[in-house]
């Protein structure tokens, strides 16, 4: 029988069981800690390291970029993804239909003065 505090009567057997759901209940609040921590940790290197060169995500973020600009050739806007090409000279966007035109237009070897 402890007297902790005058007028309370805590038993050895309340003491002992008080402390320990206080020291379980630290505890499992300091794991999950841990566990919240080593999760903020591992996401956080995740989003620096870049992902693989071959990674789709590389890909989907060229797409807005030739959608919606004017053929280098043509002039018209480019409006569908599968219809958009880069030229290889310039990497000027252009239809598909429209790059092969280009290229002979823009890039046109110089006209032979000896013919
Ligand atoms: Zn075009
Ligand atoms: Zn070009």
């Amino acid at each position: 029988m402890l007297d902790l505090l005058p007028g309370a009567h805590v038993t050895t057997y309340e003491l002992v069981i008080g402390a320990g759901t206080l020291l379980l209940g630290i505890a499992s609040v300091a794991s999950f800690c841990t566990v919240l921590v080593r999760d903020a940790h591992r996401r956080r290197r995740a989003r620096t390291v870049p992902p693989p060169r071959d990674d789709p995500r590389w890909r989907t973020e060229s797409i807005p970029q030739r959608v919606g600009r004017a053929c280098a050739c043509c002039g018209r806007v480019v409006r569908l993804e599968p219809d958009a090409a880069t030229c290889e000279a310039c990497g000027d966007v252009c239809h598909v239909a429209c790059v092969a035109r280009h290229a002979a237009r823009a890039h046109a070897p110089a006209p032979n003065p000896f013919r």
